[in-house]
């Protein structure tokens, strides 16, 4: 066993070389992709399960790099959080994302909301970023419920006493607070109870195996039931197709989200598809 791990380590040193020295890199031409426009934000429609209707988008960001092309934000995110470039970034996601819930207000439905991701880094950084998105909003006269902050479990496992007053600052501004990747990190579930959450999003993983007789619609309908109970919402992620869409309906799900309904696109993209749909 001891000589197959040292064959396996020599065997993909090039390739680990190479992987950090393309992060570094990326670290490099991060900090002035912002100040370059680089960064563009696409938006990926949340469908209401029982009526079909959207009135809900998550924000995601993308790179477009001038050399490397379109980079993904499963690989530029973490290197953003590393260096704390995702302070300034993120902050510019919620701005993009402000003007555009605002558009969508107005030409497709007043009860628009947009959720947008926000990292642990930003919640712990000490620039108070709670406090500057809830003035935002009041800047441009929007109700705080447009936007929707997307956490992750990990923030809630390990919040010190500046994070709950981060959170509490969003909830006192009315901006919900959703879960993302739910089910995927931690198996204690006490946090729940603790704070004060409207939305909670089934991971991927368990949507992907779905099927009549898996255990996973056990499990969905269990984390319906218990979000349910405690009066969250739940949305269902990376929802591909026809049947899961039908399963997750038949457990309650109310929302879903996934390339069986769109793939994220841009504003522009988004605006015409809502036309389409609607009519
Ligand atoms: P996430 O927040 O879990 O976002 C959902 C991801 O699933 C997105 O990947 C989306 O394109 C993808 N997805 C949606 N529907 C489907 C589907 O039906 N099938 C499959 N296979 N995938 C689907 P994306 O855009 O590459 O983003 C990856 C991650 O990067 C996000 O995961 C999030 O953690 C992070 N991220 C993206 N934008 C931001 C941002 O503005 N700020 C921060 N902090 N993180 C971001
Ligand atoms: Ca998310
Ligand atoms: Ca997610
Ligand atoms: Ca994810």
């Amino acid at each position: 066993a001891k000589d197959g791990g040292r064959n396996r380590f020599s065997h993909f040193t090039p390739a680990l070389q190479e992987a950090a020295q393309t992060r570094m890199r990326l670290a490099t031409d991060l900090r002035s992709a912002l100040a370059e426009a680089q960064f563009r934000v696409h938006y990926q429609p949340i469908v209401d399960m029982a009526t079909g209707e959207v009135h809900k988008a998550e924000a995601l960001v993308r790179w477009q790099h001038p050399q490397r092309g379109l980079v993904s934000p499963g690989l530029f995110v973490p290197i953003a959080e590393a260096s704390g470039v995702i302070v300034e970034l993120g902050d510019w996601v919620f701005r993009q994302a402000v003007q555009q819930v605002a558009a969508w207000r107005v030409s497709h439905d007043p009860r628009f909301q947009i959720s947008v991701n926000k990292s642990p880094v930003q919640f712990r950084s000490a620039a108070g970023t709670a406090q500057a998105w809830a003035r935002h909003l009041a800047d441009q006269g929007l109700p705080g419920e447009c936007v929707v902050v997307e956490i992750t479990e990990g923030l809630l496992l390990e919040a010190d006493s500046h994070v709950f007053e981060q959170l509490a600052h969003l909830k006192q501004a009315g901006m919900p607070v959703s879960l993302d990747d739910f089910g995927t990190g931690y198996s204690s579930l006490s946090y729940l109870q603790k704070f004060d959450i409207d939305f909670l999003k089934i991971d991927q993983v368990f949507v992907r195996g779905l099927s009549a007789t898996s255990k996973n619609i056990a499990l969905c309908k269990a984390i319906i039931g218990m979000a349910h109970e405690l009066g969250m919402k739940v949305v269902a992620e990376g929802v591909e197709t026809e049947e899961q869409r039908q399963l997750l309906q038949a457990a309650g799900c109310d929302y879903g989200q996934g390339y069986l309904f769109a793939r994220p696109m841009d504003g522009e993209s988004l605006s015409r598809w809502l036309a389409e749909t609607e009519g």
